[in-house]
């Protein structure tokens, strides 16, 4: 059984239905958000004298903000991916590193093969709850996720971690989800990995993270002592990790193939944030060409180098892991299962 001893007071308690996903504010209990941070997240980008490299750190702050506030209730870290479809989007262009600064291209924290807190297992699972799995539009998403969580297991070359699909029924198995749970009561994780799947947009505001750049959010949960302080049992330097969980906002204009002008392809994003769920950080810094004022001029937006673990969508699906995407899975899992 795993422990997490404590939740998000955002967890909507009663008010969030499985069968009334929509609008449902009015119901939100708002003391109940007060630990959060209230703090925009937007980037304004003609505030930024750069976002070339280290001006992204602006950002982080904010992050790092919110990070210690859920660090009360269990959580390691959460991840925020947004999207800057184009030059367009340029002023409300968002990017928010992976929390850890400290630990750029990794996210600070790593499932321990064998780990007895999980069933001493030495592979990793994940559950998708089918129910939240299509799209608004009407997406079939589920095969989209499996897909995903194969490439993976399978196009590194370090593919020797098995990441297997795990039977679920949520009539049966209950909400995989430790932050949405629907009870009154603690829930356990299923699976390392919870794909819960589309959420509502407003869930997504409560967090902190604005509903409307922003498309999906990854969660890690670490093992924590009986202090209430995260645990590193094998000594790797990396917090413990007991299971993420990932949602996706539904007020995002999705795609099966990203090709359309201003949609977003659920399956690059999906294998982002999966990333996240493996242990894999952001990567690439981003550039944007300037005029003589040191504005943004609009020309050129683009990461450097393009890696599926980029900190934000911008305009072009990317299904396949480049070369750090590749370099830091290996690094999280060459030795798997030995350390
Ligand atoms: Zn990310």
């Amino acid at each position: 059984m795993k422990t997490i001893k404590s939740i998000l007071t955002i967890a909507v308690t009663a008010s969030f239905m499985l069968s009334s996903c929509n609008s449902e504010e009015e119901q939100l209990p708002k003391d109940e958000t007060q630990t959060l941070s209230k703090n925009d997240l937007t980037f304004n980008f003609k505030t930024a004298k750069s976002i070339q490299g280290k001006g992204i750190n602006k950002t982080l702050v904010v992050a790092e903000d919110i990070n210690t506030k859920l660090k009360d209730y269990g959580i390691a870290q959460i991840e925020i991916y947004n999207q800057a479809h184009n030059l367009a989007d340029k002023d409300v262009l968002t990017v928010i590193p992976i929390i850890d600064a400290s630990n750029e291209y990794r996210t600070g924290f790593r499932f321990i093969p064998n780990d007895p807190r999980r069933e001493g297992r030495d592979n990793l699972t994940y559950v998708v709850v089918s129910e939240f799995a299509t799209s608004p539009s009407g997406i079939p998403s589920e095969q989209i996720f499996d897909d995903m969580y194969d490439v993976w297991e399978n196009a590194s070359v370090c593919n020797n971690v098995a990441i297997d699909k795990q039977a679920f029924s949520l009539a049966t198995d209950g909400f995989p989800s430790t932050i949405l749970n629907l009870g009154d009561g603690v829930s356990s994780p299923v699976a390392d990995h919870n794909v819960i799947g589309y959420i509502p947009a407003f869930i997504f505001d409560l967090i902190g993270a604005s509903s409307t750049n922003t498309l999906a959010v990854n969660f890690s949960f670490g093992f924590r002592d009986e202090n209430g302080n995260f645990t590193d049992i094998n000594g790797d330097g990396k917090i413990d990790l007991s299971h993420t969980e990932t949602w996706f906002n539904d007020n995002v204009n999705w795609s099966a193939d990203g090709l359309a002008p201003g949609s977003v392809d659920i399956a690059s994003v999906a294998l982002h944030e999966f990333g996240h769920s493996l242990g894999l950080g952001h990567s690439g810094v981003l550039i944007a060409s300037v005029n003589e004022n040191g504005q943004p001029d609009g020309d050129f937006l683009q990461f450097s180098p393009v890696n599926v673990m980029n900190p934000s969508y911008i305009g072009n699906p990317k299904r396949d892991l480049a070369g750090d995407d590749n370099s830091i899975y290996c690094e999280q899992f060459s030795a798997w299962p030995w350390y």
